[in-house]
Parts: C-alpha cells; structure tokens; sequence
C-alpha cells in the first residue's frame, strides 16, 4: 500500500476528504505550531491552499496538492563544512506555478537568467535589429487544458521561425499568460530581429493558429526593463479564486511556462527547472553546504536565530518546468 492508498483509506474510515487528510497529516507533525496559536492570515492561507489542493487532487496531481498545502511552512536546516561550520535554514517550497509564495522567487530567478542575453544584445547590437514586444492572442474559449496550451506554443515557434525563415541572430522569450480571472490564453513576447509588419505578423499567425489578433510595438529602451515587464506575469497568480488557481496549475502541468528560442535560447540555455538556485556552498565562507537531517516548521528555526537562504531542495522535482 502506498502513503496515497493509506491516506485515502483513512480518509473513508474517518469520514473526511482526502485533503483534510493530507492537512492532518501537517498537523500532527513534530514540531508543528499548534493550531490555537495561529493567525487569522495564516487560517486563510491555510484555507486558500486547502482548495487549490482539492482541485489537485480531484485532478489526481497528489504531489502538488501535499506541496501547495504545505509551501514554505516547513524548512530545512543547513550546515558549511567549514570550520565554523555556519548553519541556515531554508523553506521548503512548492515551486508551483500560481503559488503566492513561489511566483515571486521564479521571477526573479528567470530575471537573474535571461538579463545577461539582453544586455549582450544591446551591446552587439546588429544593424536594423530591433527589441520589440509581440502579443499573440488565441481565442477564450470558456476553459483551458494542457493540450490548448502545447498547441499554443507550438503555434507561437511556427510562427516566429516561418517570419525569420533563413534570418540569423534572431531571438525570442516568452510567456503564456491568461486574463485575470479569465481564460483567455495568449502570450507576451520579446523578441528581437529585424522589422516585421504588423500585417505580415497578422497574416502567418492566422495561418499557423487560425487566431486572428496579434500586436507588435517597440520595446522599451532598456531590454532588462522590457524584460521585466514581460516576466512580471509569473509573479502574479492571476486570480484570487482558488478554484481558478487550481484548475490553471492543472492546465499547466508538464508545460512549460516560459519559453526561449534561438539567440535567447543558445544564450541561457534550457530552463534548468530550478537547479541552479540551489545553494551549495556557504553565503559566510564558500565551503560546501550539507543538508541536516528533519524537518521543522519555519517559526522555529527562524526562533533558533538561524539565518535564512533559499530553498536547497529542489533536485527532487528535474521535471518540473516553467
Ligand atoms: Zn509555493
Ligand atoms: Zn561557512
């Protein structure tokens, strides 16, 4: 029997869902704040996560629901094989998608990864290149699944390649993004190349995708500014509803979020998913940082005094993507 099979049939002899088992589950855990010592914010984080996991579970994404539901209440402490052998803690992230507390560490993460492209562009600048941002849009169609958004992507590459057919140095990043409480489904691009008219834009990407609207403008002056306009989707869960929130990490699962092409692409390198976010060496004294055994919830180990890094932990999870 496996832990899932365990908790399901708990679940059936408790009489309560398998997300409240899951939820006692981080409750009865060691070292856990006890429930009459939390807050009201923490209740109503508590009770956000709670139904997006529903809509994980009810969609059998067993994982993420358990890692939404518990991101970042719990960490992990940290050693420097150094002689002052330094120690850190570090949260325990979901690193999903529309998480709250995960969506800003990923902006800044793709920020740190993609700025170094833009300023080599700007300073290498070819002659008539150009920084411009694209907007392909697809048609609402009420709701969104994984294939809509693979087919989706797959439109916006044709797309760009058929434009630059047998154009060197030309380069894309973009980012899937959906309405405010909507689903409608489009992306933001920064590219750069030579001029393309918005007719011709228009044209091949009703070809491609059978959708009719694109926009094409020039991008700020500052590329790392574009940049940060473009990526700064991925740091805002859109919507507020849960149920919203759930259904979109369900969408989204095994797709990628934020795509690189050509120069962009051969620049940074595929999305390494999160792994070289990972400290492994001491902040105080570069030695090389080990993992302490356990977990302990995050109150604690900030009571402890010990200094906070980012999450080591995230080798686990190769396949996740962007
Ligand atoms: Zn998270
Ligand atoms: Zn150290």
């Amino acid at each position: 029997m496996t832990d899932l099979d365990q908790y399901q049939a708990d679940a059936n002899e408790w009489g309560i869902s398998l997300r409240e088992r899951f939820e006692l589950d981080v409750h009865v855990r060691e070292g856990l704040k006890p429930l009459d010592q939390m807050t009201t914010e923490d209740h109503e984080e508590e009770d956000f996560r709670g139904k997006v996991g529903d809509v994980l579970i009810a969609n059998r994404l067993f994982s993420k629901a358990k890692r939404y539901m518990e991101c970042s209440r719990f960490g992990c402490r940290l050693q420097c094989q150094g002689e002052a052998k330094h120690e850190f803690f570090s949260p325990l992230y979901c690193d999903l998608r529309f998480c709250p507390r995960c969506g800003p560490r990923q902006y800044a993460r793709l920020v740190a990864k993609y700025s170094p492209v833009l300023t080599h562009v700007q300073t290498h600048s070819k002659r008539g290149y150009l920084l411009r941002e694209l907007t392909f849009t697809s048609k609402n169609t009420g709701s969104l699944i994984s294939e809509q958004i693979r087919r989706f992507n797959e439109d916006v590459k044709k797309t760009l390649e058929k434009l630059m057919r047998n154009v060197k140095d030309w380069g894309a990043i973009w980012c899937d993004e959906v309405g405010f409480d909507n689903t409608n489904l489009h992306a933001h691009v920064l590219f750069y190349g030579p001029y393309i008219e918005q007719e011709r834009l228009a044209e091949v990407w009703r070809q491609v995708s059978g959708f009719e609207v694109v926009y094409i403008r020039k991008a700020h002056a500052s590329g790392i500014l574009a940049l940060r306009h473009l990526l700064k989707y991925v740091s805002k869960p859109p919507s507020r509803n849960p149920e919203t929130i759930g259904l979109l990490e369900v969408a989204f699962h095994d797709r990628r979020r934020v795509h690189a092409v050509r120069v962009f692409y051969n620049f940074a390198g595929a999305d390494p998913d999160n792994l070289e976010s990972k400290w492994d060496k001491c902040p105080e004294c570069g030695a090389p940082l080990s993992r302490l055994p356990g977990i302990h919830r995050i109150e604690e180990l900030a009571l402890q005094g010990l200094k906070f890094i980012g999450s080591d932990c995230l080798k686990r999870r190769p396949k996740w993507t962007n």
